[in-house]
């Protein structure tokens, strides 16, 4: 799977002249799971991060580790920008359909961590996320580290995940515009890749996905053999 591998080395160099401290990944320092959707009022709040989340799939070695850009949770103080990033390493698997169920089941994750005082909104359809973070979970020493760990051993529960790099920014000088047009981009290749996957339809001519196809190498063939084998 290398579709992303552009979008990693370029989310990298987006963050490359900031100042990062990186974590080596441990399970048992993750924060607590709740378990459920759980609500931050407004009044419980010490403030919210307000960017964009985001996975970047890869077959290519992946260290366990989060990295930190910026300010830690409790050096933040009041509403920022942000980012997460999670640069995802899996098998490589040979068998097309496979490889693509596995980037929607890592996809699903976002949606099954619960940090406790950690809220987060995102939608299924937009790289957008909003996480709320309760006052109560700053007191009892919440950083992104912890939070990193806990979304760390969630992807680690999908037995093809071999590596997980989770990259937080909260840097207010970091250039949120490119990370936005990387999100973008991202999403572009994965919608691209669910009509490549689900659709016989193969007609470049016509179709408004052509300009990705341009760029990603392996695109095009990929949804020639996908309507080959009648997959859509
Ligand atoms: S290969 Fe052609 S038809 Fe298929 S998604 Fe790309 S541009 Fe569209």
């Amino acid at each position: 799977m290398d579709f992303f591998n552009s979008l990693i080395d370029e989310t990298l160099s987006a963050t490359a002249g900031l100042e990062k401290t990186s974590f080596a990944y441990d399970e048992g320092d993750a924060w607590k799971d709740v378990g459920y959707n759980q609500v931050v009022l407004q009044r419980d709040s010490a403030y919210e991060l307000d960017g964009i989340g985001f996975n970047l799939i890869t077959s290519a070695s992946v260290k366990d580790e989060i990295i930190v850009v910026g300010d830690e949770l409790k050096n933040i103080g009041s509403n920022r920008k942000f980012a997460r990033i999670s640069i995802v390493q899996i098998d490589d698997i040979a068998e097309d359909q496979k490889a693509y169920d596995l980037i929607r089941k890592i996809e699903y994750v976002k949606y099954h961590y619960f940090p406790d005082g950690y809220m987060i909104r995102t939608s299924s359809r937009s790289h957008k996320e909003v996480v709320r973070v309760s006052k109560a979970a700053i007191n009892s020493g919440i950083e992104f580290r912890n939070v990193g760990n806990l979304l760390i051993s969630r992807y680690k529960q999908i037995k093809q995940v071999r590596g997980v790099k989770v990259i937080f920014i909260s840097d207010p000088t970091a250039d949120f515009k490119r990370l936005e047009t990387l999100a973008q981009r991202n999403n572009q290749i994965t919608e691209t890749l669910n009509h490549v996957m689900n659709s016989v339809n193969f007609d470049c001519s016509t179709c408004n996905l052509k300009p990705v196809c341009d760029e990603v190498e392996g695109m095009r063939e990929l949804h020639f053999k996908s309507a080959a084998n009648g997959m859509g």
